[in-house]
């Protein structure tokens, strides 16, 4: 563990705010210290309010931002005066202490500040850091955690045994400090959760976090705990179906869809095929704010049924006792841990999910040091039930409100780079449904960089490459619930006397042949869709109205709109609604050049503006118009709608 403070990077020595913001993105920056919105900061500063009175303020970081990259708007400004009469009270309810918090800030509009907001104002120095750091948990998760803290930092930190975070660990910490700090302590560690540290500038306090976390790391070194590593894990399962199905079976007992997102780990593997993975994982997490994430405990391989029956009576045997009735959370696993898959995690976007993996990767590493030291042990469950059930965790989830219409579920768009295909993409991850895109095109891959997208060079019409798409896109989130087949090329005109046989085979290849290998293909991961398969086929115009010189794109259109209405026939029973749209003169594609356009135009002895308006309604459609439509195809408004054909063409007189 080395400090990362950099001379030349640092912002100017005076400002105390902005060297907390930089020191705060140095803790953020080390996964094995912070993970995604763990940890917190503070810095006290004086400054004079609009009435002339000096007062001294708080820092401290916000709920909602993260260390990693927290800006001066992510600390919330507190009254200190106000904060340390509080810590003399003997009491103080998680409702009343977070009231008092938001009302004793000097900016109405600044976050709430961290629940731990009490503990830092209590602490006598200008900074103060608090990390979770990995190393550190190692040490505190064993049968003798205590003791080796001791043996580990001596008098350099004050000890203060596990309580839930709040007002009274913020009391806890306050006596304890009180009574213990000396000369020589630059920190505290609070067991079975993590350290502070603090100091009279932002580099001692952050250096000291440093000094603290590589002891740890160097004591478990001493104790041949620190590389520990596992046999090469078999070989991997082929990825397929039964992550699909696995998906389906959690998204069931969940009660709504969640993506199960495979790690490529093969650490996590290797962990997952020990004989006493149940023993060592089925202890709990390594700190408690990671049940609200990860759930208490893994499930080990797929026994669905067996985990959700384990989850209701843990919440049995802890909520007669709980202070206020509780309402049992979904008994779903989050981290799925099977020797042939490795490590998979769920979530209701891909953010979370992704967020819980890497919790859990994090997780096994503690666990292997702690097991090497002697023995993991985590809080006992009462403890860690507590905090899945800490009513402020709970507000924090209802405040996050209702999800996206397609949040859990996963989206496969062909011929996505671009036009229709990327517009359909759009409208879908808008809908918050984690999206699969394909296309010949490379540009494909970089379409989109975030979490809930994955793009896929592909061909269409190389049955190979469809399934390798597939199988990566079932890796990458669990499965397929909708397929929008868009893929489709339009030769230039020629008549039918001229057409080669190689045109017309190249044309139905693509628009027909390639769209019955990929429902062929997604059959059985639509089969495995939580809330049903839903398919979208984007047929065209001229399917009702063919033009001439288009044999080959009308016939390749029309038989693929009489495929799509067999596939509504045959997959009813599997509760597979097919539909199909039928745009029209469509014009932000790439098909369409500005010279094509004005070619055309001027064919009909039309004006650009007005032959892209060329229909009844006189209104131009948009790829993003097409895509609304096959999105909404997708939702509750068409779940009774199977087989249909809608025409989005603001209307044609040959079709009406
Ligand atoms: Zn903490």
């Amino acid at each position: 563990m080395e400090s990362r403070w950099n001379d030349a990077a640092r912002p100017d020595l005076g400002d105390d705010l902005a060297l907390r913001v930089y020191t705060s993105r140095l803790l953020g920056a080390d996964k094995t210290l912070v993970l995604h919105g763990g940890g917190n900061t503070s810095v006290k500063c004086t400054e004079t309010n609009l009435l002339g009175d000096a007062e001294e303020i708080l820092y401290v970081k916000g709920s909602g931002w993260d260390l990693e990259t927290i800006e001066a708007a992510g600390f919330s400004p507190v009254r200190m005066e106000p904060l340390k009469r509080l810590a003399q009270l003997p009491a103080l309810s998680d409702p009343e202490m977070v009231n008092e918090l938001a009302t004793r800030m000097t900016r109405a509009t600044a976050p709430a500040p961290s629940v731990e907001a009490i503990l830092h104002a209590i602490l006598p120095y200008p900074f103060v850091d608090h990390t979770h750091a990995d190393a550190f948990i190692a040490i505190s998760n064993t049968a003798d955690g205590e003791a080796r803290i001791r043996e580990c930092y001596g008098d350099r930190v004050v000890i203060v045994p596990y309580v839930m975070p709040g007002f009274d660990l913020a009391r806890l910490a306050a006596q304890r400090f009180a009574a213990e700090a000396g000369p020589r302590t630059i920190g505290m560690a609070l067991c079975n959760h993590g350290l502070f540290s603090f100091g009279g500038t932002a580099r001692e306090s952050y250096e000291r976090m440093i000094e603290l976390v590589g002891d740890a790391e160097r004591y478990l070194a001493r104790h041949r705990a620190w590389d520990v590593t596992l046999p090469a894990p078999q070989a991997e399962a082929a990825p397929g179906l039964e992550q699909a199905v696995l998906r389906q079976t959690i998204s069931q007992a969940a009660g709504f869809p969640m993506l199960l997102m495979r790690r490529d780990d093969a650490r996590a593997r290797a962990f997952a095929q020990r004989p006493d993975v149940a023993e060592l994982a089925g202890q709990g997490p390594a700190t408690p704010d990671h049940v609200i994430r990860t759930k208490r405990v893994p499930m080990i391989g797929r026994d669905v049924a067996g985990y959700v029956e384990a989850y209701r009576a843990y919440f049995a045997r802890h909520e007669p006792q709980a202070k206020e009735r509780k309402t049992m959370l979904d008994p779903a696993p989050r981290v799925v841990l099977d020797p042939a898959l490795g490590l998979l995690a769920a979530g209701r976007s891909a953010k979370d999910a992704t967020i819980v993996g890497e919790i859990y990767e994090h997780t096994i590493d503690v666990i292997l040091r702690a097991t090497a030291l002697g023995g993991y042990r985590a809080l006992p469950e009462r403890d860690l039930f507590d905090v899945e059930y800490w009513d402020l965790e709970q507000a924090k989830l209802r405040k996050a409100g209702k999800p996206a219409p397609f949040a859990g579920e996963i989206a496969l768009v062909t011929g996505a780079a671009s036009g229709i295909g990327a517009a359909c993409v759009a409208a879908l991850l808008a809908r918050g449904a984690a999206v699969v895109g394909l296309d010949r095109d490379p540009a494909i891959e970089t379409l989109h960089r975030r979490p809930d997208y994955l793009g896929i060079a592909c061909d269409v019409t190389d049955v190979a490459g469809l399934r390798r798409a597939l199988a990566r896109a079932t890796a990458a989130y669990g499965g397929v619930d909708m397929l929008v087949c868009n893929a489709g090329i339009f030769p230039g005109g020629r008549r039918i006397a001229d057409l080669a046989d190689a045109e017309w085979r190249n044309v139905l290849s693509v628009n027909l042949d390639a769209n019955l290998a990929l429902l062929r293909e997604a059959h059985p991961l639509l089969k495995r869709a939580p809330r049903n398969g839903r398919v979208v086929i984007v047929g065209s115009k001229n399917v009702p109205a063919p033009g001439p010189g288009a044999a080959a794109y009308s016939a390749s259109k029309a038989a693929l709109t009489q495929l799509a209405r067999v596939a509504a026939l045959e997959w009813g029973d599997d509760g597979i609604r097919v539909n199909t749209v039928h745009p029209n003169a469509v014009f932000d594609t790439g098909i369409w050049t500005e010279a094509v356009l004005a070619e055309r135009a001027r064919h009909y002895g039309l004006s650009v503006n007005d032959y892209k308006r060329n229909n009844v309604l006189h209104v131009e459609i948009t790829s993003r118009d097409v895509a609304e439509l096959v999105a909404e195809m997708c939702g509750p408004l068409f779940a009774g709608t199977t087989g249909a054909q809608v025409p989005i063409d603001g209307g044609n007189d040959r079709v009406i």
